[in-house]
């Protein structure tokens, strides 16, 4: 192996690699205990679902490759010992006015936007829920054939780590306060053919050998603060999330 390459090969290699780097970028849904007035509709009524690592001295999550199967064996953080939780991926429309201001003081704003939403197996079930007594209706309430697609919710957020609960109260689809009109996600300049391909894009794993890099990070710097001679480093057993549900295994 050398330093340089020869040939439209490695050209069309790099190039693959670009593309395979590149992804959708829709920005999380996010709610703190104190939000109040955090209205959504929800834009996919199923999730897509799927495991995901939560790296706590990064505070980033990394989509498991391995789909939480230790025994694939490819997925270096599960080799770490990282524990990864099931996830369900939904987009929906956050109707919040939101308000910035960036780096160079310029003021953004903006509102009805498209954002991914993560939940785990607890909330899940919770929408399962929601939508079933919705489309069944009740004594107080006509069926809505759409279910969790068919009415917007104020979402309230209450609790911290593994006691966070979210509570969904729907809401009259007054399309006025609730426009449901969105651009399709896009990548490259390019719409999606669909939400569903937007959300794959948006949490697709990285690629074993970036995983590989962020192991190889987080283990130099552990070995570092421990002053273990222990090539691997500590195992992270981190598997504390600031969403709810996640079981930590110690
Ligand atoms: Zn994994």
């Amino acid at each position: 192996m050398t330093w340089f390459g020869e040939g439209y090969q490695k050209v069309e290699e790099k190039d693959k690699e670009i593309q395979e780097a590149m992804r959708a970028f829709i920005p999380s849904f996010f709610i703190r205990e104190e939000d109040e007035n955090v209205y959504i509709s929800f834009l996919t009524g199923e999730p897509i679902t799927f495991y995901e690592h939560f790296v706590k001295s990064k505070k980033q999550s990394f989509t498991c490759p391995d789909s939480g199967n230790p025994q694939k064996g490819t997925c270096p953080l599960c080799a770490m010992g990282n524990k990864p939780s099931f996830k369900g991926a939904f987009l929906i429309i956050d109707h919040r006015l939101e308000q910035w201001k960036d780096k160079e003081g310029n003021e953004h704003q903006r509102q009805h936007t498209v954002k991914l939403a993560k939940w785990g197996i607890r909330v899940l079930k919770q929408l399962q829920k929601l939508d079933a007594k919705l489309k069944k209706g009740s004594p107080v309430m006509p069926p809505i054939p759409e279910g969790i697609l068919g009415v917007p919710f104020d979402v309230t957020r209450s609790g911290q780590g593994t006691d966070t609960s979210y509570t969904f109260n729907p809401l009259n689809p007054n399309p006025e306060h609730f426009p449901r009109d969105f651009k399709m996600p896009e990548k490259d300049g390019k719409p999606f053919e669909s939400l569903k391909d937007a959300i794959i894009d948006t949490i697709k794993p990285l690629s074993n050998q970036k995983l590989l890099e962020i192991v190889n990070d987080l283990t130099r710097g552990g070995s570092l603060q421990t002053g273990s001679s222990h090539p691997i480093g500590q195992p992270l057993n981190v598997a504390m999330d600031d969403d709810e549900d996640v079981i930590n295994f110690g």
